[in-house]
């Protein structure tokens, strides 16, 4: 199920940034056009089988095909473990939101946009899901959540602009993690913003070498920052507490 989502996301990632229908037409090649066979389009095994190549022109089909079919049903496993083994509220909820993020986090990747027709609908679909009672997150909690990171991001955009006279932090960024403070409240959003922003230092300084000039997209340190809190999020923070002799 996992791999055929993601094989699903794929299309996504490769359509949305260039604002095409998800839906028609069908699969097919980008370079040749050509229509690809069922037989050639089974998650994971046909990306193998083929090489990583069109069968008809021999293009290169891009690594993310692979990445996402490989890597999704790995993030439900390990959703399904955190929620206690059953098909849970917390674990459908969860499921809805690293599907929109595998996608956001693929295209801010490669083309550097976070579309608006996932963020949006995210922050309302996690303000949904606190109005169930055996929610793991208040209604409140999701709306301060939402706001906070919303704020909090919007003010650091506008100060950097004011200072350097161009973007530093993008539209999609912000609406992003109001996003994500709407799924995971206030706490999530100060462990996702610290995560996240100490390992996009460590990425500029050991791989962009320090260059302030070179951008890159920050839409991948937040997912990875979220994924941390959830999966180990309370294992952290009492870990933490412990270090001061406070327990909960
Ligand atoms: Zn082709």
């Amino acid at each position: 199920m996992g791999a055929c989502l993601g094989s699903f996301f794929n299309v996504c990632i490769a359509r949305l940034p260039k604002k095409e229908s998800i839906i028609f037409p069908s699969s097919h090649c980008p370079k040749c056009n050509a229509k690809i066979k069922p037989l050639n389009n089974i998650p994971i095994i046909s990306y193998i089988l083929l090489k990583g190549k069109c069968k008809n022109c021999s293009a290169r089909i891009h690594w993310h095909y692979f990445v996402v079919e490989l890597f999704f049903p790995i993030i439900l496993i390990l959703l399904f473990n955190r929620f206690g083994n059953e098909f849970s509220l917390a674990y459908f909820k969860y499921v809805i939101l690293f599907s929109f993020s595998i996608i956001i986090f693929f295209t801010d990747l490669i083309s550097g946009i976070i579309p608006d027709v996932l963020s949006i609908p995210l922050i309302i679909i996690g303000i949904l899901f606190s109005l169930f009672p055996s929610s793991d997150l208040h209604i409140w909690g999701s709306l301060i959540g939402a706001g906070f990171g919303f704020i909090f991001f919007l003010s650091i955009s506008y100060l950097f602009y004011l200072v350097k006279k161009r973007e530093g932090l993008g539209g999609g960024d912000v609406k992003f993690i109001a996003a994500i403070g709407s799924f995971i409240g206030f706490t999530g959003v100060l462990f996702t913003v610290l995560v996240s922003s100490f390992t996009a230092i460590i990425f500029m300084l050991l791989i962009l070498k320090y260059d302030p000039k070179k951008e890159f997209s920050f839409g991948p340190f937040m997912v990875f920052g979220f994924l941390i809190y959830i999966i180990f999020g309370e294992m952290l923070t009492h870990s933490y507490l412990m270090l001061f002799g406070l327990s909960f």
